[in-house]
């Protein structure tokens, strides 16, 4: 025990907060349970890994490691910029998008604070609120979406700030194009709004497109408030390399940049981002395998009579009764998933679409685990 009571010298949202639980790694399990070829569906990786070209600029960027990467990620910008026919001025990269979703709270929210997000989101968002003493303001959720009436009813003087993900994770749930056009419209100028498009590009085929999914970024003209972020964590395959990027008004830009640290995103991933960006094939590959991940588990939770929540990104939450009971008969199995009682749904695991083959195991590991 150490003499001083450290935690008592912590700020007080950090006295109460409470770690983000992430995902069990593969090795882990496979040590504490003697398992070998363990199966990891349990925090949205793309199962096919990066690809080949983001592989190649990696190999060619390692004699340059002693050197500080590109402190303003010129290149990565300027790609980013062609790819979304944005100004770079609005681009912050980050390491990951939780980076960028942290420095948004520290620059502009304080602990007179309120940050309004919506029950079942994202668990960084309570976090980050905590971490700088603000007041998480959680609106009930609708469907297990987001209910943006409630979200603007619960606005007041001192919100700062509104995490929206679309779509949400771990629901799946997404907002259409005119309901997200409304929340913006009605919402006051000084409030800014995070906009999460982590899963954007598997929510965003055509028949998504058609059927009113939007992409954020229409909205930064019209709404210099709005904050839209993404991430090469997901359909890109890069969650180790830690890369994603925030699109806003120039001058909120700015005012990440003075937060930042100046070599936030390291070289092997401004370089690996850049050449998956121009990887379309890698992408469209990833974004079919998952379509047909998610269309085969939802046939087998329909044929096991399990009631699953519709998602349109590259996971889905499975009505299971017993999640933390399910979970640990999971394990025994190999295959690691997400419990999601922290989000309040504790009947519920997340599982992420995996290959063919890991699919296939996950399901006949929960037909045994369940009989
Ligand atoms: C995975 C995820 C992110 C992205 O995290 P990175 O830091 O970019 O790896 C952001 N928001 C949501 C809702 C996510 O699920």
């Amino acid at each position: 025990m150490a003499a001083t009571d450290f935690l008592a010298l912590a700020t007080p949202g950090v006295q109460t907060l409470q770690p983000y639980t992430p995902g069990k790694p593969l090795d882990e399990l496979e040590r504490e349970y003697g398992i070998q070829h363990a199966v990891k569906l349990a925090s949205n990786e793309n199962p096919l890994g990066p690809g080949p070209a983001a592989l190649r600029v990696i190999t060619g960027q390692l004699d340059e490691l002693a050197r500080y990467p590109d402190g303003n990620g010129f290149a990565l910008k300027a790609a980013l910029a062609q790819k979304h026919a944005i100004e770079a001025t609005r681009i912050t990269l980050g390491n990951g998008s939780n980076d960028i979703l942290e420095l948004v709270t520290r620059a502009f929210v304080s602990p007179q604070h309120e940050i309004i997000f919506s029950e079942h989101a994202f668990a960084v968002y309570p976090i980050v609120t905590q971490a700088v003493g603000a007041r998480a303001v959680v609106t009930p959720a609708r469907d297990w979406g987001h209910d943006l009436n409630a979200m603007l009813a619960a606005v007041t003087d001192r919100t700062r700030l509104v995490f929206i993900a679309n779509p949400n994770n771990p629901t799946g749930t997404w907002l259409n194009e005119s309901a997200l056009n409304h929340f913006l419209q009605q919402v006051p100028d000084q409030v800014l709004v995070v906009l999460d498009e982590a899963y954007y590009d598997y929510a965003s085929d055509p028949a998504m497109q058609a059927a009113g999914y939007p992409d954020g970024m229409q909205w930064l003209d019209t709404h210099p408030n709005l904050i839209v972020t993404r991430t090469f964590s997901k359909a890109y395959g890069l969650a180790g390399l830690r890369i994603g990027y925030g699109v806003s008004h120039p001058e909120v830009a700015g005012i990440l940049n003075r937060v930042r640290q100046p070599f936030n995103v390291n070289s092997l991933a401004l370089a690996a981002a850049e050449a998956a960006l121009s990887d379309t094939a890698h992408l469209a590959e990833s974004v079919r395998t998952n379509a047909a991940g998610m269309q085969f588990l939802i046939s087998a939770f329909n044929q096991m009579g399990l009631d699953a929540i519709p998602s349109v990104g590259n996971f889905v939450c499975v009505k299971v009764g017993d999640g933390a009971g399910v979970y640990e008969g999971l394990l025994h199995h190999g295959v690691i998933v997400r419990p999601v009682a922290n989000y309040g749904m504790p009947e519920y695991l997340r599982v992420t679409v995996g290959t063919a083959q890991e699919n296939q195991r996950f399901i006949s590991s929960l037909q045994k685990v369940l009989a």
